[in-house]
């Protein structure tokens, strides 16, 4: 399966998604050649699935060697319509007569492998294991308990402070949600946000999440001789598509009290360029309301940062996998940079987040980043400790 092809089609056309399709084909036709010889059948399944059918006496060496071949050929960059376009493929292998001896079975294996490793993170390849058939179930049950989680309870909100780079203090803070899971206790974002947008259970959550969050950081007293704390929320792809957004917002608004102003929407890069028409109307919409919009985990998507020139948003956050390697990678280095500077010249503010090291920080600051998040600062706070931390002295981290 095609990792990202929908986004080749919404953002350059079907043309392009046509074009893709091709230059996909032969470099699996390629590969397969080189590796297993002839006597190979490739079939296009349907939409972006492909499926090669390979026989062999030692069949877990060869598929292993068919599929490290073709991560690595289907991972470099694509030229379409005069562009580079990085896409990549998730694989599932599955062995007769070791998994399974029907041909409906066979294929419904390979999917799972396949999904697997879309969940590992994509282009990458997975051999089928009935242990996977475990996984399937789990993420069902997942759902299933997600499901009413918010009403039961179980969900909560911590603040990660966010620090201004140019006065050293606290000028905000970001909204994370947590689920704390009668049996299985904390169980991290990064396993059930994913459960809850693709099941669509975030439409429902997420505007208890937004409700929440605007109804604690109106509570919040302003730092003496600083603007009001502002409070970041993520909202989901699925939350944008929608159309009540606006709505939502203003009712959140209302409930709390909070001045629209302080509120921060981060919107993720890819949410954004999937459908960027739509985007557009939707972001100008926001700004009606007064809040300000931000772009999350900026510089991982698809888009170059000239993007940024079309898109009306109020900052960017620079994703933490560019900051991890600082001050050493002169890759990342440069990217921050570049990124800053488009940023400013265009009056957009930036926020780097997943800052650990005090290097880091300086590194950032010198380089005029507005924003500062991350564990070197502090690590998300409960409700009441982020009260509690209002209530003592301001702490400068530049000092
Ligand atoms: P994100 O919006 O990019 O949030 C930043 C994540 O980086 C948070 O992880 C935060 O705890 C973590 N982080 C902050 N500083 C550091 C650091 O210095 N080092 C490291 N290693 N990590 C740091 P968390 O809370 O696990 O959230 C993960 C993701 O889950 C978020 O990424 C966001 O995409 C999603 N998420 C969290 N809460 C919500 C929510 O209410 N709604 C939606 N739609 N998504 C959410
Ligand atoms: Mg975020
Ligand atoms: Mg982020």
């Amino acid at each position: 399966d095609i990792d990202h092809f929908k986004r080749v089609n919404d953002t350059l056309g079907h043309e392009a998604g046509d074009e893709v399709l091709l230059q996909f084909a032969n470099r699996i036709g390629g590969a397969v050649r080189s590796v297993a010889g002839d006597g190979v059948m490739v079939a296009r399944l349907g939409g972006d699935e492909f499926v090669i059918l390979v026989q062999g006496t030692d069949l877990r060496e060869l598929a292993t060697q068919l599929s490290t071949r073709l991560v690595t050929d289907l991972g470099r960059p694509l030229a379409v319509q005069d562009r580079q376009v990085f896409l990549g493929a998730s694989i599932g292998v599955t062995l007769f007569p070791d998994d399974a001896s029907g041909a409906t079975a066979l294929l419904k294996n390979g999917d799972i492998a396949m999904y697997q490793a879309k969940v590992a993170g994509k282009n990458c390849y997975r051999f089928y294991s009935r242990a996977m058939n475990h996984a399937v179930e789990r993420r069902a049950q997942l759902e299933e308990e997600l499901r009413g989680a918010w009403d039961r309870g179980e969900m909560s909100l911590v603040y990660q402070p966010i620090f201004s780079a140019d006065s050293g203090l606290l000028a905000g803070a970001e909204a994370l949600l947590r689920w704390n899971h009668p049996v299985l206790g904390t169980v991290a974002p990064s396993v059930f946000i994913d459960v809850a947008e693709q099941s669509g259970l975030i439409e429902s959550i997420g505007p208890n999440v937004l409700r929440e969050a605007c109804r604690e950081a109106a509570g919040w007293p302003t730092p003496a001789g600083m603007p009001p704390l502002f409070i970041s929320v993520n909202v989901s792809p699925r939350q944008l598509r929608r159309g009540d957004l606006v709505d939502i917002v203003g009712d959140c608004l209302g409930q709390s009290g909070l001045r629209a102003s302080q509120l921060h929407l981060e919107l993720t890069e890819t949410a954004v360029i999937d459908d960027e028409l739509q985007a557009s109307s939707l972001l100008a919409r926001l700004h009606g309301t007064g809040v300000k919009v931000w772009l999350d985990d900026f510089g991982t998507g698809f888009s170059g940062l000239s993007y940024l020139k079309r898109v009306p948003v109020d900052g960017v956050k620079i994703d933490r996998s560019f900051v991890v390697d600082l001050p050493r990678d002169p890759d990342d280095l440069a990217l921050t940079t570049a990124i800053i500077s488009m940023a400013h010249s265009l009056g957009i503010t930036v926020v780097a987040e997943g800052i650990e090291k005090r290097e880091q920080y300086e590194l950032l600051r010198e380089r005029e980043c507005d924003l500062m998040q991350g564990y070197w600062m502090s690590y998300p706070l409960t409700a009441g400790e982020f009260a509690a931390l209002l209530a003592q002295p301001p702490r400068n981290i530049a000092g």
